[in-house]
């Protein structure tokens, strides 16, 4: 029942305008399971008035000196700064994530604004004037045209971060369907973008979930489609994007394995692990889900990992001394339940359970504490499937080798990370496991703006990631001219 809530309204045109349909989902506070606002479903029709706004801006926009439009992201930039508190209260409170958290999800936004800004110099292209006698050749670099991202809920503000500026900042004009879940932060980006003076259509919203996907990519007037989210979504977006002649980057699911060897800092190891499984409730795609101990550190890190984990205050992430807040749904703690379960019944040593702590128990707020397996082995569901939760499996093994073919073995290969402090080891590391983000002695390798986000396997479908260079070439098209002069 959604009657007495605020319908968000869709962003078209510098115009806020309510969807086409009225079917909703509500959008909730996983801390409390309150019904905050409502999403609205819009149809391909609200997106076909998305994309014809986007297509008259894109017009004036592509044609604004490229200077002017940095200028706007530096002035979008500091209006982020100044709003960094009320943008991370807002991601906690339609995600869950603890502030401090939040906190960090905004600074990672800001920081690809800050990237989209140098756009004069990302926007170059490059010459040869002596390709042969008299002859020079040169490459000029313009936008694709409309763009759109379709992004998930556990970064609300940091994923759209990862396509609008630098789309926008490339001279495209841009539609953002933000996750039905997490749309509240979609909101303020844009209200605050038009604030640092982005001209009307160059950024539109639209609300909603698979219809308002399907009419994104069989939309004909859009040119490239970014996607961040589940494998078996992104499979599909990028399968019926490329099918509908469009430019896709589809970021997936993840299972990240942290080898950790003998002699690595136990003390270390332990702080990075508990705040790469546990931070965000586990709903990271670097978080770390699998770790592989090889010898005798298994022990004492097994040890140290529960010690850790029963440490963490778990609760409303809105209390600022919360480290673990709630998962995004009711239905999402459930199936993470059944997981555990599963854990079980496979034959996994439930070394901590997570069902057992009190907040877990609160009937208002979808509370799950920190879980941890033993002795998992590559044929358990837990090892295979991505939970997205605070559930961590434990691995123990001999050596190096086994604990990278086990790695290997996944499916995902968005992260990997090692604890140790043998350099043999680390290259052994670097040249051998598939994962396209890695970490030594650091529990989440997430890359910064400048570099690309670059999953492997099933973690990704695509050719050019989000952020950086990867970035600069998706949300442009070359111009090659070679004269005789
Ligand atoms: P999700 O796949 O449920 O939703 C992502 C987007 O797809 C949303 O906007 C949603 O409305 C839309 N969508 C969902 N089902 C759809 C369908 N059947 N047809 C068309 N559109 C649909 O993902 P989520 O639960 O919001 O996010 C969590 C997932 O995202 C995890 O798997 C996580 O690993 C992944 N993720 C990956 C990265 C990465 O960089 N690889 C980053 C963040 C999150």
């Amino acid at each position: 029942m959604t009657e007495n809530l605020r319908v968000l309204s869709n962003f078209i045109g510098g115009k806020w305008v309510p969807a086409y349909s009225d079917k909703t989902e509500p959008v909730y506070n996983p801390a409390t399971g309150e019904k905050i606002h409502a999403t609205p479903l819009s149809t391909p029709a609200d997106v076909n008035d998305a994309v014809q706004a986007a297509k008259s801006a894109f017009v004036s926009w592509s044609k604004t000196p490229v200077p002017r439009r940095a200028r706007i992201l530096f002035k979008y930039q500091q209006l982020l700064v100044e709003h960094w508190d009320e943008l991370a209260r807002l991601v906690t409170l339609e995600n869950g994530k603890s502030y401090d958290d939040a906190y960090g999800e905004v600074q990672r936004g800001i920081e690809n604004v800050e990237f989209a800004a140098g756009a004069p110099t990302l926007m170059m292209g490059s010459q040869l004037p002596d390709i042969a006698t008299q002859m020079e050749s040169a490459m000029y670099r313009y936008p694709v045209g409309v763009v759109a991202g379709i992004t998930p809920f556990n970064f609300p503000m940091m994923v759209p971060c990862w396509m609008f500026p630098l789309a926008i900042a490339c001279g495209n004009t841009f539609i953002l369907k933000p996750s039905e879940r997490t749309p509240l932060l979609a909101q303020r980006l844009a209200e605050l973008f038009t604030l640092a003076g982005l001209p009307d259509g160059v950024l539109n919203i639209v609300h909603g979930t698979h219809d308002a996907v399907n009419g994104i990519l069989e939309h004909p007037e859009i040119r490239a489609v970014s996607f961040v989210g589940s494998q078996p979504v992104a499979k599909y977006v990028y399968e019926k994007a490329a099918a509908h002649g469009k430019r896709v980057q589809a970021l997936a699911g993840a299972k990240n394995h942290t080898i950790v060897l003998p002699d690595a800092d136990l003390e270390e190891a332990v702080r990075g692990i508990t705040a790469a499984a546990f931070g965000s409730a586990g709903e990271r795609c670097m978080a770390c889900a699998v770790v592989v101990a090889v010898g005798d550190i298994a022990e004492p890190l097994l040890e140290g990992l529960q010690k850790a984990a029963s440490a963490l205050k778990i609760g409303d992430g809105s209390d600022r001394s919360v480290q673990l807040g709630p998962v995004i749904r009711k239905a999402h703690k459930e199936r993470t339940v059944k997981y555990i379960e599963r854990g079980e019944t496979e034959g996994a040593t439930l070394i901590r359970d997570g069902r057992e702590d009190q907040a877990a128990a609160v009937e208002k707020g979808y509370f799950l504490g920190p879980t941890i397996f033993a002795d998992v082995t590559t044929e358990m569901t837990i090892w295979k499937d991505e939970i997205f939760a605070p559930v961590l499996s434990v691995m123990k093994v001999d050596t190096l080798d086994e604990a990278i073919a086990i790695a290997n073995q996944s499916d995902f290969a968005n992260g990997a990370c090692i604890y140790t402090n043998n350099a043999s080891a680390i290259r052994k590391f670097r040249e051998e496991i598939d994962a396209g983000m890695l970490g030594v002695n650091i529990g989440v390798p997430a890359p910064m703006a400048f570099f690309p986000f670059s999953g492997w396997k099933n973690s990704f479908y695509g050719d050019l990631h989000v952020n950086g260079r990867d970035g600069v070439e998706f949300y442009t098209r070359r111009k090659m001219i070679t004269s005789r002069l």
